[in-house]
């Protein structure tokens, strides 16, 4: 029975990693005092929601999926003035806890303690209720693969009016991790050499980084030859289709880019790609790991060139985001026709057709799916 305040949605709701997500009927509580709730426009289907479907990594359950999503206003809680009902909004999957030594050295993506990853709102309450009156958790406090979703005031990100919400759902997370980890954790130079290796929809971010960067080459990389021509419909000046063995392909690439790329952007999460990322730089390369592997993986390199040719490798996670400053940022990149992420997205579909999405996604088949109904 729904109480003051709240309402009934329909979401994906995880009961355990590895078995299929299912759509429930569920109670979302009212926005209390800090809080908000968004009606979702669009919710990407990320290769990170698959990790966590598939149970590649452990996270506590139930609970309603999605972290990359958009949409509007629709009511705030007692005491919110800075939002308002109506105002568009795009949905960061990291709080900083604003208090932490990472968050006072002005490196909110470093947060180790961002109340985003105990899955519920800021004070440890939970905002869905199951058919049979249980507490069902909030994917990364924003839930996003729901009709509507209950939020920390500081998840909800006010964007410029105009943006597609499919677009500024995948600016909640793909394209801030990609172009992020290109403009903000590598500081890529203009005229620099480039290689993006995977190009699902980080990847492809990576490439549209890389052209605001003024890169002179970029070189795409995947094992699918389609993907190559997305690439340079984005500005990718090169591509490569990856096989089996890594060897031709580092060939290859240290062909196009005069002995090896300045920055290799390792975007599958995938152990041979990092190893083969690591082992394509030329002398004062950096590799940059972008990708999530399942937990438990392990790469390894060989250090005396490393050591010996100045090499570098950096984690990048979230693209260095400080999402209050950056979401709005590159929001306003696309609408100024900077950065276009429209041509990501090659599907959009039904919360119902989410399974199918998953079998899509661990194919390799297609762009960034987004739940738009
Ligand atoms: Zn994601
Ligand atoms: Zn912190």
């Amino acid at each position: 029975m729904a109480g003051p305040g709240q309402i009934q949605i329909r979401g994906a709701v995880l009961r355990e990693g590895g078995d299929a997500a299912r759509i429930e009927s569920l109670t979302l509580a009212a926005p209390r005092a800090g809080e908000v709730r968004v009606r979702i426009l669009g919710s990407g289907v990320c290769h990170s929601d698959l990790h966590v479907r598939d149970g590649d990594w452990p996270r506590p359950v139930p609970v309603v999926m999605g972290h990359e999503g958009a949409g509007v206003i629709e009511a705030v809680g007692p005491g919110v003035t800075d939002r308002h009902v109506g105002q568009p909004v795009a949905l960061a999957w990291l709080i900083p806890c604003g208090v932490c030594r990472a968050c006072r050295a002005g490196r909110p993506w470093a947060c180790p303690d961002s109340p985003s990853f105990r899955h519920r709102m800021l004070d440890g309450a939970t905002v869905v209720r199951d058919a049979d009156g249980r507490d069902v958790l909030s994917y990364c406090g924003i839930a996003t693969m729901a009709e509507a979703t209950v939020v920390p005031v500081e998840a909800a990100i006010p964007i410029p009016d105009g943006v597609d919400p499919a677009v500024a759902a995948l600016i909640g997370c793909c394209v801030t991790t990609g172009v992020g980890a290109v403009l903000k954790t590598a500081e890529v130079q203009e005229g620099a050499t480039v290689a993006v290796v995977g190009l699902g929809g980080v990847g492809l971010s990576c490439v549209m980084g890389a052209v605001l960067a003024g890169a002179s080459r970029i070189v795409a990389i995947d094992r699918v030859a389609a993907k190559l021509e997305v690439a340079k419909a984005l500005g990718a000046t090169d591509g490569l289709v990856a096989g089996g063995d890594p060897a031709p392909t580092i060939e290859a690439l240290r062909d196009l880019t005069d002995g090896g790329p300045d920055y290799v952007f390792e975007a599958t999460g995938r152990v041979e790609t990092a190893e083969l990322a690591i082992e394509s730089l030329p002398l004062g390369g950096t590799a940059v790991l972008v990708g999530m592997t399942p937990v438990s993986a392990r790469a390894s390199f060989a250090v005396y060139p490393f050591v010996d040719g100045s090499r570098r490798i950096l984690g990048s996670n979230y693209g260095f985001a400080d999402p209050a400053v950056d979401l709005p940022r590159y929001a306003q990149l696309h609408l100024d026709g900077r950065l276009p992420v429209e041509r990501l997205i090659d599907r959009r579909i039904g919360l119902d057709d989410l399974e199918a999405g998953f079998d899509r996604l661990r194919a390799g088949d297609g762009l960034r799916q987004v739940v738009t109904s």
